[in-house]
């Protein structure tokens, strides 16, 4: 089969898009490829289509465990072989999946990153027979991008290990990052495709506002169909969610500190339009596929372009017009410039922190390795009288030198350990006639449950035993009052698993070059940021020079190149003098010497009065 008959046999579509085709025939060749394509762009079909078209098995190396399910399930729905290996599951069902991988005909193995290093997967590593090593997001490998994970790194040395070509590939990568990939990936020669990021049926609207909450209501009004409201903070979703439901406008909210089924129900609601306008933070909309978004409004300005394209990238993937609105005003600019002082912390003081940290959970030295740890930061910032924003923000620091892996809002199943011994167990009075089958079911289920806690499917042991969930928690509970069981009900939670044995205080030892040149790297992104909302240039232009593409024209349609450009300069000093020549004014009066089609001169008078440079108009 050709390219195009694999692309039509399994997905039925008729062609390619621009640039899948070379990227495809690069990767067939045989030659490492690193693919630049914009979020919606089909970077899957990249690396699926020559990958079916070798022998052997892919291993597709990914960093969200959801994305991950997703892609696998999609890939068995056209009856493509796929298997996925990711830290939410136990050592038995590692090994199982991995032996299917080596045996059982399988054309994808998708990978968590961290798994890469376990010792399990390297000792199947010599029996796999490896077609390509796919590495999806590959912008996390570079430490100079906007999210880098440690764990990326171990897939160059896996490249040491196995003999196959590589397909990289990412939405987000300015030129330096680009570089950065290639040389962490081992590519021989430099290979770079990417296709253009114009995104012709998106507007990018910029508007300075004090009233943020109106704006957006107004946009949900103007603007049929469904949208999406990023803002910055948890509470600021359900506020502004309620307050648009005020207003009759159809909306829900979603953060990730909401409980897993309560997010999957709400994504679910708006993908199939029960919802039309979902609040939320940044938490939400990877690798959600909704093709009819036709609005994108940020409440807040993000901290990088890379964050901000990718996010508003998501209206508008069918084609159709839609617009991506950025709100601001002087409070984002100021907390964008003092962001860089508060992400990163003196050095003294994080080196500090790594001791604080290993002492309040009372690990000694050249010990932890491995260990997860239940990480409050309120709890521990009181303990220490510590700030919470530098706080977090050196854990942070410290989790991209490889110090630990930071895992906020995880999702932590039920845990149990049998704290009585086999032989004792059958002469403990159990006060439930339910209760031996479910500890034999533990036992059959889980070996290693008498020696350590481990995590249990409830749903599986619960329809085992023939009963419902809530009533096998209360099973379990029981056990534990009666000491035969440990039970940790199962928990939202962020967690630190530590990656190395604690180091003695010299040793930590943070490099004082890396800090000076990831603040740096860290600072111009923000600049940009702030440059892009103050500045007045045609918005696609500037953010397609961001990411490396020169030549491009004014997209016509953004809030610059329609010339509704925020608001004439003068329009402040004018207003003054026209008001500071009369006694009283009205309203009417001042739309009737001002007003124009988008009423520009409202804000500016809602300004200066608030600023008290004005008085306040006549009724
Ligand atoms: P990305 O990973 O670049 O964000 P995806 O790989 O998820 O994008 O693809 C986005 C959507 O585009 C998917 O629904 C995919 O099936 C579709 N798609 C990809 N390539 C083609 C094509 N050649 N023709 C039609 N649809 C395509
Ligand atoms: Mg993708």
């Amino acid at each position: 089969m050709t390219a195009l008959e694999v692309l039509h046999t399994y997905w039925g579509y008729d062609a390619f898009r621009p640039m899948q085709e070379e990227i495809i025939r690069q990767a067939l060749d045989g030659r490492d490829v690193l693919a630049i394509l914009p979020t919606g762009g089909g970077k899957s079909i990249c690396f699926q289509v020559p990958c079916l078209m070798r022998e052997g098995i892919a291993l597709v190396v990914t960093p969200l465990i959801a994305l991950m399910k997703d892609q696998v399930q999609n890939l068995m729905d056209r009856g493509i072989r796929a298997i996925a290996v990711h830290a939410g599951m136990n050592r038995h069902e590692v090994d199982l999946a991995l032996n299917n991988a080596a045996y059982g005909d399988y054309k994808f193995l998708y990978l968590s990153p961290e798994r890469l290093q376990t010792r399990l997967f390297q000792s199947y590593l010599e029996v796999l027979n490896v077609s390509y090593i796919v590495v999806d997001e590959a912008h996390c490998i570079s430490q100079w991008g906007y999210d880098f994970r440690p764990s990326y790194l171990e897939i160059g040395k896996l490249r040491e290990r196995v003999d196959a070509p590589v397909i990289a590939l990412t939405a987000t990568a300015t030129p330096l990052v680009a570089d950065d990939i290639m040389d962490r990936l081992k590519f021989p020669e430099k290979n770079l495709l990417r296709s253009g990021f114009e995104r012709p049926n998106l507007s990018y609207i910029v508007r300075k506002t004090q009233d943020k909450v109106g704006q957006i209501r107004s946009i949900c009004e103007g603007v049929p169909g469904s949208g999406i409201v990023y803002v910055r903070s948890r509470a600021r979703t359900q506020e502004m969610a309620e307050s648009l439901k005020a207003a009759g406008i159809s909306a829900s909210y979603y953060h990730a500190g909401l409980g897993a089924q309560t997010r999957a129900d709400r994504q679910k609601d708006w993908k199939e339009n029960r919802t039309r306008v979902m609040v939320c933070t940044n938490a939400f909309g990877m690798g959600i596929d909704k093709p009819d978004v036709r609005f994108v409004v940020h409440a807040d300005v993000p901290d990088s372009p890379e964050a901000y394209f990718q996010e508003a990238g998501r209206a508008g993937r069918d084609g159709k017009p839609s617009y991506a609105v950025l709100l601001w005003n002087g409070t984002d600019t100021a907390r964008l410039k003092q962001l860089e002082e508060v992400s990163f912390p003196s050095l003294e003081s994080m080196e500090e922190l790594y001791q604080k940290l290993h002492i309040f959970f009372q690990i000694p030295y050249d010990e932890g390795e491995g260990r997860m740890l239940k990480w409050d930061i309120k709890e521990f910032c009181r303990h220490y009288h510590l700030q919470q924003a530098p706080t977090y923000y050196a854990v942070k620091y410290m989790e991209r030198e490889g110090h630990w892996v930071l895992s906020e809002d995880m999702d932590i199943p039920t845990r149990i350990k049998i704290d009585v011994d086999r032989q004792a167990l059958y002469n403990v009075d159990l006060p439930d006639p339910a209760m031996p089958q479910v500890l034999e079911t533990l036992m059959r289920l889980y070996t290693g449950i008498f020696s350590y806690p481990v995590p249990i499917d409830e749903e599986a042991v619960a329809s085992r035993c023939g009963v419902g969930v809530p009533v096998l928690r209360q099973l379990l509970y029981q056990l534990s009052v009666n000491h035969v069981v440990r039970y940790i009900p199962a928990d939202h939670a962020t967690v630190l698993f530590l990656q190395h044995n604690r180091l003695r205080p010299g040793n930590v030892q943070l490099s004082p070059q890396r800090y000076q040149r990831l603040r740096a790297t860290f600072s111009e992104r923000v600049k940009a940021m702030v440059e892009y909302v103050e500045g007045e240039e045609c918005r696609s232009q500037y953010l397609l020079r961001y990411f490396g593409q020169e030549e491009s024209a004014p997209c016509g349609q953004c809030d610059v190149c329609r010339g509704a450009a925020p608001r004439p300069k003068d329009l402040p000093a004018k207003l003054k003098a026209w008001i500071s020549a009369r006694e009283t004014y009205t309203l009417k009066q001042i739309r009737s010497a001002f007003g124009t089609a988008d009423n520009a001169y409202l804000e500016v008078l809602r300004e200066l009065i608030d600023r008290g440079e004005v008085p306040p108009y006549t009724e």
